[in-house]
């Protein structure tokens, strides 16, 4: 089934109802007591949202990456926190869903819709985040189990989550280093919630991007079934790759989303505060400053729009979503700055939220492939597209 373009409004006017009535309300409080949002879990479980781009075979709305990216830019934009609750579980859920045996998919999938499975990606480690070929983490062969050890970092979704889509090494002496690794999908808790044995979970401090969980993980003789490898040894680089366009299209919708926030708070709050006798957005200092953020949101949501589409499509959009990635994420700190001088002395009260857009923001631009590295895809893209 497709969704046609009366169910896009209901489910966007269905999520616009929640931001409102449950998301906002709450954003503040739990972000500044670093509380995570069980309540909006079991709200998002009834939204459907953590199938949204899990087909519908397997329980879920299989939403095109067009509406689920407008759908982030709404969550992002009142709080980044939930969107990624949600958006980290997909990336996981996809890589099952283009990489995983039909067996795994109906083990994995429809209990991940549910919201019974819960979790996200376990690609970093202290010593590699771009250069993730450099990962040590072991996965050795023993009989019916991988005997995993090794250490993640700045893993997201792990604590309050159940699973995990890990990659590591099946073999450290591999030349070309991509070969040798393979990407697993992992249950981490037991049925009462605690850690597996040889697994340790330590919740990190963070500037932003506050109330969902981010750990570094130690894991130590930790044994899981083969039946957890996906697809087969030395897949695993190739199944990251192979969810980068969907996971760039994500991360750019929560920078737009972010910029957006941040521009609509800009906007109120240059008509509620007065001086030299008039409102603020009457300066033209404060309108340069608006002009300029929201033609840049505009513009970033076509960006992403225009890779959404071409993903949609099956058309190869390496580029466009890297794109996007770049403008849109480079989008949500040059508004989350900017709103944060229209607001003055008062963007550094914590009764205000746009503080929070300024903490949240520039974790996009380093997530998802760094916005440096974005620059040099997207110039390579560029070069091969334009041979002469
Ligand atoms: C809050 C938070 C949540 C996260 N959640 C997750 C998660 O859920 N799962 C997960 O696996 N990871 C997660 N990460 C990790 C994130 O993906 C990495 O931080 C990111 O990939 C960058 O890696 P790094 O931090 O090791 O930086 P490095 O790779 O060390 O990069 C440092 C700097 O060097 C530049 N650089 C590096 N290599 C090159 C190159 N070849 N060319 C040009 N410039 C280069 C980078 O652009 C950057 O400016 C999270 C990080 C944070 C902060």
């Amino acid at each position: 089934m497709s969704w046609t373009a009366e169910d896009e409004i209901a489910i966007l006017d269905t999520i616009d109802k929640w931001i409102e009535n449950d998301v906002k309300p709450i954003a503040d409080e739990h972000d500044q007591a670093d509380e995570y949002p069980h309540a909006l879990v079991d709200q998002m479980i009834e939204l459907g949202l953590f199938g949204a781009t899990i087909g519908e075979e397997y329980g879920g709305l299989g939403l095109s990456a067009s509406l689920y990216a407008k759908i982030v830019v709404k969550v992002a934009g009142a709080w980044m926190a939930p969107s990624g609750i949600f958006n980290s579980h997909l990336i996981m859920a996809s890589a099952i869903e283009r990489s995983g045996s039909e067996e795994q998919k109906q083990d994995w999938l429809p209990q991940m819709v549910a919201g019974e499975l819960r979790g996200g990606i376990a690609l970093t480690e202290p010593n590699a985040g771009t250069d993730l070929q450099a990962i040590r983490t072991r996965a050795v062969r023993d009989g019916d189990e991988y005997v995993i050890n090794g250490a993640k970092t700045w893993i997201t979704n792990s604590l309050n989550g159940n699973c995990l889509l890990l990659l590591a090494k099946t073999d450290p002496e591999a030349q070309p280093r991509y070969k040798g690794m393979s990407m697993f999908i992992i249950k981490t808790k037991d049925e009462n919630g605690n850690p597996l044995p040889g697994l340790t979970i330590n919740k990190m401090k963070k500037l932003g991007y506050k109330s969902i969980d981010t750990c570094e993980l130690t894991f130590e003789d930790f044994r899981i079934p083969a039946s957890c490898l996906l697809k087969g040894e030395g897949e695993g680089f190739f199944i990251t790759v192979g969810g980068l366009e969907l996971g760039r299209i994500n991360v750019a919708a929560r920078g737009a989303g972010i910029a957006e926030g941040a521009l609509k708070l800009a906007v109120r709050y240059a008509q509620e505060r007065e001086s030299m006798g008039k409102a603020i957005c009457q300066h033209q200092a404060i309108q340069l400053k608006l002009g300029e953020m929201a033609s840049k949101v505009e513009a970033s949501k076509l960006l992403i729009e225009q890779a959404a589409n071409k993903f949609d499509a099956h058309e190869r959009c390496d580029m466009e979503a890297g794109m996007a990635k770049y403008f849109a994420t480079e989008t949500g700190v040059f508004c989350a700055n900017e709103a944060m001088r229209i607001f003055g002395g008062y963007s550094y009260s914590m009764e205000y939220p746009i503080q929070r857009y300024y903490r949240d923001a520039m974790l996009m631009c380093i997530g998802e492939g760094t916005n440096e590295v974005q620059r040099m895809i997207i110039a390579k893209q560029l070069i091969e597209r334009n041979k002469i």
